[in-house]
């Protein structure tokens, strides 16, 4: 394997959505592959036909794209070891069993359903790990089924499954990359099936055969894979192939240790691409699931760059990863606060555009929508906001007038004096010449400090009746965006509301 050309893959079974620890999977495997200028690979497992989803595998596909991570090879993209779906490879499983059957490292098993539940009922009711009894192993392989019965019932068309005959003594061994040397005992281990009765292989033997026939370097999958291992190990042996590299990713847990469960938050991809998550806080967020940077290093927001960069099997951990939605939130907020203008505007135009459909603005919509508007907009607002598409929900009033007013703080805030004082104010904006934040500021003081009243008087109220709410930006700057004739409009129709709401 020295020298060779890194190739890892991401094998997902088209089940439907993508999982965050799938995501996880795919991203290391990415990543690694990047950091090593080799291949990364998508192969798609869909072997158990009863699970399947149709599109899935598209989806699949288009939501790991979505998070920046490009196949160089795929069912989409082709490449040279394809077909890159498993289904499509049946006559290569095929010919390989056939050698495991010629070689007498696998036999047909004839055993049905109910004999191996009833089996296996007993050998727990024994207190025994459960097992394939092995009733069908053939005499040259040291059981008790001659040649021709076996090839009466193959003649007779009875249903048969193909079984590896796991040997006897001998201890299974490898060297993982996260975890170290790991070794099994074969007396544990099942007579694996490898070839079900409906033709199609199992995952153990299918994935075996990929992973040697696309001359994968490195396997980097999730821990629940590592029980597999001595049944993959064996067949690597049987067949005389050198097995690739191994690492297993530890578990993600529920902030209370728990395996992570849909019972305790969203576990699909797409949950949180709906929510408004940005790819970057995803994938920043999915890469620190169980690696780290090592000792000393404070960095905690990484660009997909960067993480191609700096990762490393090394520093990924052993003890199982919490998934902490707090951090993708904090992540999420990061990113916007560094986040180009234009491609803010990229994402929230359409949004915008889509609530004017339905919804009619009081203000100039080539003003709204123009870049220049919008861009004051994301400047005021991108440290409030918690997701981008709240540059548009959370921040209507920039776009819409308000139709409500906060009661709380119309209660708090509003005086039988309110009224008098912002329409006797707006005069004064009205003949002002400098709708700036700065000349806006200047002639609230200059008209409050005469009458001996604080600012407070009238920022609050002013605050109500142009936004809807309490809260929001520096108030100054945010009539300025508005601009005047806006302002003077807000004022005058808060004042009508909100009379008639507190009489
Ligand atoms: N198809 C398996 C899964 O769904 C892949 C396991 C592996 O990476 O070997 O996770």
């Amino acid at each position: 394997m020295a020298g060779q050309r890194v190739r890892t893959r991401f094998a997902p079974s088209p089940t439907g959505y993508l999982h965050v620890g799938g995501l996880r999977t795919a991203l290391y495997n990415y990543l690694f592959a990047k950091k090593m200028n080799g291949d990364f690979v998508i192969r798609i497992e869909d072997t158990d036909q009863s699970r399947k989803v149709e599109d899935a595998e598209k989806n699949l596909i288009s939501t790991l794209e979505w998070s920046g991570i490009i196949a160089d090879e795929s069912p989409v993209h082709g490449g040279n070891y394809g077909p890159y779906v498993q289904s499509q490879r049946l006559s290569i499983y095929r010919d390989y069993c056939i050698r495991l059957l010629e070689e007498k490292n696998a036999y047909y098993c004839f055993s049905t359903s109910e004999e191996l539940e009833e089996n296996r009922q007993l050998q727990i009711k024994q207190g025994l790990q459960p097992k394939y009894n092995r009733k069908w192993l053939p005499e040259d392989m040291g059981g008790n089924v001659p040649e021709s019965e076996i090839k009466k019932k193959l003649d007779e068309g009875v249903p048969y499954v193909v079984r590896m005959k796991v040997p006897d003594y001998v201890s299974v061994w490898f060297e993982d990359l996260i975890r170290g040397p790991i070794e099994f005992d074969s007396a544990t281990i099942d007579d694996q099936v490898l070839m079900k009765s409906d033709g199609f292989p199992t995952y153990h033997f299918a994935s075996v055969i990929d992973d040697h026939l696309m001359e994968f370097t490195h396997i980097i999958r999730g821990e629940e894979w590592l029980p597999s291992m001595p049944k993959h190990l064996l067949l690597y042996e049987f067949f005389g192939w050198e097995p690739p590299k191994f690492a297993h990713l530890p578990l993600l847990l529920n902030p209370d240790r728990s395996k992570l469960s849909k019972r305790q938050g969203d576990v699909a991809v797409e949950d949180y691409i709906r929510k408004g998550f940005s790819s970057e806080a995803i994938i920043n967020f999915i890469a620190l699931l169980g690696w780290n940077q090592g000792e000393g290093s404070e960095q905690e927001v990484f660009s997909m760059d960067e993480l191609i960069s700096k990762f490393s099997l090394e520093r990924v951990g052993k003890a199982g990863a919490v998934f902490n939605i707090e951090k993708l939130n904090w992540l999420e907020k990061q990113y916007i606060k560094i986040r180009p203008v234009e491609k803010i505007i990229a994402v929230i135009k359409p949004l915008l555009i889509r609530e004017l459909e339905t919804k009619t603005s009081q203000l100039p919509l080539s003003r709204i929508t123009s870049d220049e508007y919008l861009g004051k907009v994301i400047d005021l607002m991108r440290e409030r906001v918690n997701y981008e598409h709240e540059f548009v929900t959370f921040s209507s009033y920039f776009f819409f007038e308000p139709e409500t007013f906060e009661a709380e703080a119309v209660e708090k805030r509003w005086t039988p004096e309110t009224p008098a004082l912002l329409k006797e104010f707006a005069v004064l904006l009205e003949a002002g010449d400098d709708f700036t934040a700065e000349g806006i500021e200047a002639l609230l003081k200059e008209f409050v400090a005469p009458k001996g009243l604080k600012p407070a008087v009238l920022i609050h109220p002013l605050r109500i009746v142009t936004s809807g709410v309490s809260f929001g930006p520096s108030l100054y700057h945010m009539l300025e965006v508005l601009g005047k004739e806006a302002v003077l409009r807000r004022i005058q129709h808060g004042i009508t509301v909100i009379a008639a709401s507190v009489v």
